[in-house]
């Protein structure tokens, strides 16, 4: 059977003039859509944080944790090699009130003495994590372990923008020297509005509500402070906020391993009220000499909570190295990057 013969001449392949606009409609549309893309691609680059991969390079005697069940089966394969650590600590405390114990300085990148103290001690021997300061950086094992990681893994040639959320320390001192363009804040109680400076130069901002921007920052960092913040809900929304995609996230915070969820010690009711579910424990803080009222210690839950915000690719860095004087339970960090 033969088709419907149609009436045009088989030469004329010009569209019909609707068809014709409805071409040129589509080429316009096509044309705008590219240029969106283009645009969109050009601000995501610009956004986008170049901080390298996050495996601390090298440095030996990192592990890392991706869950509660990596934590205890790492325990139970390596039990021996932990008891080994431990019997290093205690031939290296004997007992002793203080001493001076010399190894390399991750941070001086040189040849260092840490000084040990009985500060915190208990039966098991000196706070090794909270101690071992470098005579010449000034940070204890916890924080030489903290900038040490960063150093490695945004290399301050690259110029990343950092936040910290501390500035009187001696680690933002180190920190800054390191990268000047760091920014670093307390939370002041003087009346110093939210943003802005205090007559002594400290920046004042509430983690729970940062006056940055969106997407500000490379790397935001915030070691030990997550703990004393009642709604640390919102502090963990801001901080995935004002971090770029793909900016790293690296923090550490009384972070219980061996524990799926955290304690809650303390919280505040809705009439302001600090209301204690455990005994108050209060830390040291440099801007209260009262020390800071600890609302939580963390266990796993808080990774999801951490995913919940935003952040991805997150672990448990745990180090142990006595050659640069990184020794002590409990050096533990959460890294991890604001998704793209
Ligand atoms: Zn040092």
């Amino acid at each position: 059977m033969f088709g419907k013969i149609s009436s045009k001449p088989a030469d004329d392949k010009r569209p019909r003039p609707d068809e014709a606009d409805k071409l040129a409609n589509l080429k316009v549309q096509r044309d705008k859509a590219a240029q969106q893309r283009d645009r969109a691609r050009e601000k995501i680059a610009s956004l986008q944080s170049h901080l390298g991969h996050l495996e601390p390079v090298a440095t030996a005697g990192w592990k890392k944790f991706a869950c509660y069940e990596d934590y205890w089966e790492d325990q139970r394969l390596h039990k021996a090699e932990y008891e080994a650590e431990r019997a290093f600590e205690a031939a290296l405390w004997a007992r002793r009130d203080s001493f001076g114990t010399s190894a390399r300085c991750g941070v001086c990148r040189a040849d260092a003495v840490f000084e040990v103290d009985s500060q915190w001690a208990d039966e098991r021997g000196p706070a090794w994590r909270e101690k071992m300061q470098c005579r010449t950086c000034g940070l204890n094992t916890r924080l030489r372990a903290a900038l040490q990681f960063l150093l490695n893994v945004a290399p301050p040639h690259t110029k990343p923008k950092i936040y910290a959320t501390e500035q009187v320390t001696a680690f933002f001192q180190q920190l800054k020297q390191a990268y000047p363009d760091a920014m670093g804040s307390e939370y002041l109680s003087d009346g110093t509005s939210k943003g802005s400076e205090s007559a002594q130069g400290i920046r004042h901002e509430d983690v729970t509500s940062l006056t940055f921007e969106d997407e500000s920052f490379d790397a935001l960092l915030t070691f030990e402070v997550l703990e004393h913040v009642p709604d640390w809900g919102a502090a963990i929304r801001e901080f995935a906020r004002v971090l770029k995609p793909g900016g790293l996230f690296w923090a550490s915070f009384p972070f219980d391993l061996a524990a799926t969820k955290m304690l809650v010690r303390a919280t505040v009711s809705p009439l302001g009220e600090i209301i204690h579910h455990q005994p108050p424990e209060y830390h040291g803080d440099p801007i209260n000499a009262d020390g800071c009222l600890c609302y939580q210690v963390f266990g796993w839950d808080v990774m999801d909570a951490l995913r919940g915000a935003g952040l991805v690719h997150l672990d448990v860095y745990s180090v142990w190295n006595p050659s640069l004087g990184l020794i002590g339970r409990g050096l533990h960090f959460v890294a991890g990057r604001k998704a793209f």
